[in-house]
């Protein structure tokens, strides 16, 4: 059994495995030690990546029955194991306990739907080519295949979700997948490859490696692994999409999601939800999710009655310990975070920002915060905070709050709360994003749908099914003589 203080596997090629290093992982909250893992070595990491290269045309040739049960299962037991890995995840990441409990539910989704997937996959086409004369006689089948071996890369801020975005697509379509998470909390995707082993999925399928950033590089030009699927800051992302121009890259980024409140919303009852709405989603995960509220705005005549309103429901979130279930908004990821977050909001304040609440850190933790009066060109106006920070502007109509979303470098997803359905579609037109979500925050993600961004915010698409198309190209066959 493994403890706190005894270091934790990682998993090679499907098996157990302890590298000569070891690294700690600890509490956000309180600074306790929540596990030692081991590091791979340089060998092996050659091993997995061996193992996955050499496992691939097995792994592609499974039967779809074979692997959706795999999924199946690993569904099933995320469920009855969902209390022990919410704590987990509360411990190693910060998230208060009754968030993680919601990340668990999401991640026992994405195994569900990616084994229902599997099951339907790959139904192809049978497409007659007479049209032309040079075709008469001939029938073109499509069937997708595997690209090969994805390294998924994971940050720190959904531990066990984004690593089930990456793993459960893969499996899916009978693609090894190395998995590397976050440095901070690699406890949740090692939990993860328990419950993969449970499969008997063929060894080499799937490994889950804790590789130090700076080993990284070597890893992410391997050639025998030609599909990458990264989620995290845009320089990493950037940066790795630049190194490997010829893999087929996924970058899920960052962005400064904003909320848009419309003239027509604008009853007691309108104002109270879009306020609890913007309150909720701009401090959970404290901020730090790639969808959170960071911006709002709210058009000029409903603007004055809805700051108090949000600010109210800002002052109302319970913060504190995240393993408390009454507790909203937990602490950061690390001190430097929650430094980095009091820094922006003191250039903003002193660049004549108004702050309506919070603005205090105490060590990793950052209270809910409200500005007005925000800058345009303060960091805080135009990179992504990722901590528990909300700025509120107004703007003339329609057209002036959706110019306000596009004056951003970040495109992922954007809030508009409106009751007018020609509203809707001149903001589904109108936002350079990779998500409209009407009637209510940026921060709705269902992880069946389509996601990504747009502009800085990243290239290609999540969600179950996206990933499997993502994995996999179509190869055609021309049956000729018929
Ligand atoms: P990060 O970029 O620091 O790290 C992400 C992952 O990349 C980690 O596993 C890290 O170890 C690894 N990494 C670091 N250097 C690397 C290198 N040179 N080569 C390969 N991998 C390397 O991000 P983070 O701080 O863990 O996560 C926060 C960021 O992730 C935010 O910007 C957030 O918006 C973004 N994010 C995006 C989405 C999305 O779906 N769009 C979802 C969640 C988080």
């Amino acid at each position: 059994m493994t403890t706190a203080t005894s270091p934790h596997a990682f998993w090679l090629a499907g098996r157990e495995a302890t590298g000569d290093e070891t690294f700690e992982v600890t509490s956000p909250w309180d600074g306790r030690t929540v596990g030692i893992v081991g590091i791979p070595t340089e060998a092996q990491v050659e091993q997995a990546v061996a193992a996955a290269a050499g496992v691939a045309a097995e792994f592609a040739a499974t039967p779809a029955h074979v692997r959706a049960a795999a999924l199946d299962h690993v569904s099933r037991r995320l469920a009855e194991r969902s209390e022990e890995i919410a704590r987990l995840i509360s411990a190693e990441n910060g998230k208060p306990v009754k968030w993680a409990r919601g990340e668990v539910g999401r991640a026992v989704s994405v195994f569900r739907w990616a084994s229902d997937e599997a099951r339907r996959f790959n139904g192809g086409t049978a497409q007659r080519l007479d049209s032309d004369a040079g075709g008469v006689g001939r029938l073109a089948l499509t069937r997708r295949f595997p690209r090969g071996p994805v390294l998924g890369i994971a940050p720190f801020n959904f531990p066990l979700n984004l690593c089930a975005h990456k793993v459960a697509p893969a499996i899916a379509v009978g693609a090894p997948i190395i998995l590397k998470p976050a440095p901070a909390t690699p406890l949740s995707a090692l939990l993860l490859g328990e419950l993969l082993a449970e499969t008997d999925l063929p060894a080499g399928a799937w490994s889950v490696l804790p590789v130090p950033n700076d080993r990284m590089p070597s890893l992410v030009r391997d050639e025998r692994l030609p599909v990458l699927s990264f989620t995290g800051s845009g320089p990493v992302g950037w940066s790795i999409l630049d190194s490997v121009p010829r893999k087929r890259v996924t970058l899920e980024l960052g962005g400064n999601g904003a909320a848009v409140v419309l003239a027509d919303y604008s009853s007691e009852a309108d104002l109270d939800w879009a306020a609890q709405r913007i309150a909720t989603f701009s401090n959970y995960q404290g901020g730090q999710s790639c969808i959170s509220v960071q911006r709002v705005i709210a058009d000029a005549s409903v603007y004055d009655r809805l700051v108090p309103k949000v600010v109210a429901a800002v002052e109302a979130q319970v913060t504190g310990d995240p393993s408390d279930d009454a507790t909203d908004v937990g602490p950061l990821i690390s001190e430097d975070a929650a430094r980095r977050v009091e820094s922006w909001v003191d250039e903003a304040v002193a660049a004549g920002a108004r702050l309506l609440t919070g603005g205090k850190r105490d060590g990793a933790a950052y209270a809910p915060t409200v500005l007005v009066d925000v800058p345009a060109d303060v960091t805080l106006s135009c990179e992504e905070v990722f901590g528990p920070v909300l700025t509120i502007s107004p703007a003339d109509g329609e057209e002036a709050a959706f110019a306000a979303v596009n004056d951003s470098r970040y495109g992922l997803q954007a809030g508009v709360f409106t009751h007018d359905v020609q509203a809707a579609f001149r903001a589904h037109r109108a936002l350079e994003v990779g998500g409209v979500i009407i009637g209510d925050v940026p921060s709705y993600r269902a992880d069946q749908m389509p996601y990504g961004g747009a502009k800085e915010s990243g290239v290609g698409r999540e969600g179950v099914l996206f990933a499997m198309e993502d994995y996999t190209y179509e190869r055609v066959m021309v049956l000729t003589g018929l």
